[in-house]
């Protein structure tokens, strides 16, 4: 193998094309795209209305098993397979979340792809890009003040200022930031009370932002917020407070999706980026639909593995979106697989065909639960890596092949698109299959039934255990007519169970729900696991420390 570079190096020494001739492929004209500088522009979402009668192209998820902390390439195999099927001239276009800037500075570093299948421009994409996370804080922002503000002038509403939920955000890794005071020194500074910070990312509005339809629906979504409760335990809403048109101002261009390129020049939908444990973890409904009218082909990733990304793409966002996807890809890795099959994290780089081997059956039950509890057609991506041996790459290869299930080694990583064609070509053919979408639930099952569904069906446990607190709190939601919306669940993604350290595919375990709240804008209800950190701390040596601009404005640093 030749030399490894950087990420960043690598996305330096490629040459972008104007974001125009990048319209051009999906048939969009100058007018169409609202410029954002030379290579990133902004289509316009009003669109999808005039283009309801046109056909959908196919839609390709990409999921994974469960990862290590390290990331098992679903971003990148994203990229490469859409840039696979760009070398085999169809007509594509990828949908990916946009990155948080929190994780920037903190740990993960970017989150555009890597190696020869990225997205670019990789800085922009990255940092400040067209401002969507800043306009989502800021109208999170608004909603904070003027609920302050209304508590401040007389509380009409009879507002329990015990019992707010909606905090604010910042879109930093900003520990100090987490529980605070507001409200201090007296009369004219507002009302005391105790308060927080979130990440800009977690905010319900970003969820909102990437399951609305149109923007009719955000404007209905935003009025539904439900901000606190009063004194006589009523919710209290945005529309309440009159906020959500004004709100939706502020997201005017921020719901329009962004259209940027692959290191390969393929057409790319970068827009929306809410968590992946408190909210669905997808890029919005608006880019994948539009994606589906410009394109034959729409590749788009879902986070985490695929009992959580998966079961809420298609739990959540294909049933509130009315999408189906065609076809999914599951990415593995053989150091996935050799976590799994019992190895250490730090013997992961050495040959161990027996571990891999041990690891399978992780593998095993996301296809199981993919082709049997959803009824699509899966094909397994093998991401390979440089320390991936012949024997280990081919042990999991018959595995598949025994069990009648289409497998391709992915080395988009190293060789770009060139690296995906073999990837491209068998999701074509799995695309062309008819498929029924099937749900782990219905709508109308009790909140209880849900969980337990997903928990049986999906993570392969025995059953849940409530204690009276989230007795209680289901027996409230259902009361104020939340019962019949889809469940969010919050667990780890390193497990099938909620113990992280289950590593496999488990058996005969329980998962302990610890808190069911409603996000009621976004459509959801919550079902939290264990605590789940809506506001991010940077690490002891955070990556902002290794960022550096020179004096001519290169970058470096951001990996
Ligand atoms: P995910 O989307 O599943 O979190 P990413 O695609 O973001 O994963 O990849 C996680 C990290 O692993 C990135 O830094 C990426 O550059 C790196 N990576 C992905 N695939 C490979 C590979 N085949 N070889 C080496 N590094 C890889
Ligand atoms: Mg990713």
């Amino acid at each position: 193998m030749t030399e490894i570079l950087s990420d960043i190096d690598i996305a330096k020494a490629n040459t972008m094309h104007p974001i125009k001739t990048i319209g051009e492929k999906i048939g969009l004209t100058e007018d169409q795209l609202e410029f954002y500088g030379k290579y990133k522009a902004k289509l316009s979402a009003l669109e999808l209305e005039k283009l309801q009668n046109q056909p959908d192209g196919k839609l390709i998820l990409v999921t994974a098993i469960t990862p290590t902390p390290a990331g098992e390439g679903k971003t990148t195999t994203s990229v490469g397979l859409a840039d696979g099927l760009n070398r085999l001239n169809e007509k594509v276009v990828l949908a990916l979340r946009e990155p948080s800037l929190g994780p920037v500075f903190g740990v993960k570093g970017g989150a555009a792809g890597g190696g020869y299948a990225q997205v670019v421009p990789m800085e922009d994409i990255n940092l400040h890009f067209t401002g969507d996370f800043h306009a989502i804080g800021v109208a999170h922002n608004l909603l904070s003040a003027m609920l302050d503000n209304h508590i401040h002038h007389g509380n009409e509403l009879g507002i329990d200022s015990r019992r707010i939920t909606w905090k604010r955000v910042v879109d930093m890794n900003d520990r100090q930031l987490r529980y605070i005071v507001d409200g201090l020194n007296g009369k004219i500074n507002g009302v005391p009370r105790e308060d927080g910070f979130d990440i800009t990312v977690a905010s319900e509005i970003m969820a909102i932002l990437c399951l609305a339809n149109s923007l009719a629906d955000l404007k209905q979504k935003l009025s539904q917020i439900i901000v606190g409760y009063t004194y006589d335990g009523r919710p209290v809403t945005a529309k309440d407070l009159k906020a959500a048109d004004a709100m939706a101002v502020l997201l005017k261009d921020a719901i329009n999706p962004n259209l940027v390129q692959t290191l390969e020049h393929t057409p790319a939908l970068v827009h929306g980026g809410p968590f992946a444990n408190i909210a669905h973890g997808c890029n919005s409904i608006l880019a994948t639909k539009l994606a589906l009218k410009y394109a034959d082909y729409t590749v788009t990733e879902a986070g985490f593995g695929a009992d959580l990304g998966a079961e809420k793409f298609l739990d959540i966002k294909c049933r509130l979106g009315g999408l189906k996807p065609d076809a999914v890809v599951l990415v593995a890795t053989i150091r996935a697989l050799k976590m799994h099959g019992g190895v250490n994290k730090k013997e992961l780089g050495t040959e161990n065909v027996e571990a891999v081997l041990n690891g399978l059956p992780n593998l095993e039950k996301h296809l199981d639960n993919l082709q049997n509890v959803y009824g699509l057609p899966v094909v397994v991506a093998i991401n390979k890596f440089p320390t991936d041996t012949e024997a280990e790459l081919a042990a999991v290869q018959s595995a598949c092949e025994a069990r009648g299930v289409e497998v391709s080694l992915s080395e988009v990583w190293e060789k770009g698109g060139q690296g995906g064609v073999d990837l491209a070509k068998k999701v074509m053919a799995l695309a062309d299959q008819s498929s029924e979408l099937s749900y782990a639930y219905d709508l109308t099952d009790s909140i209880e039934t849900k969980i337990e569904k997903v928990v049986t069906k999906v993570y392969g446990g025995q059953g849940i255990k409530l204690t009276p607190k989230v007795k209680r709190e289901i027996r409230e939601l259902e009361a104020l007519g939340f019962g019949d919306l889809p469940i969010c669940m919050a667990k780890t993604q390193y497990s099938f169970s909620d113990d992280a350290s289950l590593l496999g595919a488990p058996s005969g375990f329980d998962v302990s729900i610890q808190q069911v709240k409603v996000s009621a804008g976004a459509g959801f209800i919550v079902i939290l696991t264990g605590a789940v950190m809506t506001m991010p701390g940077l690490p002891k040596v955070p990556a902002a420390e290794r960022i550096t601009i020179s004096d001519d404005g290169q970058i470096d640093g951001l990996f």
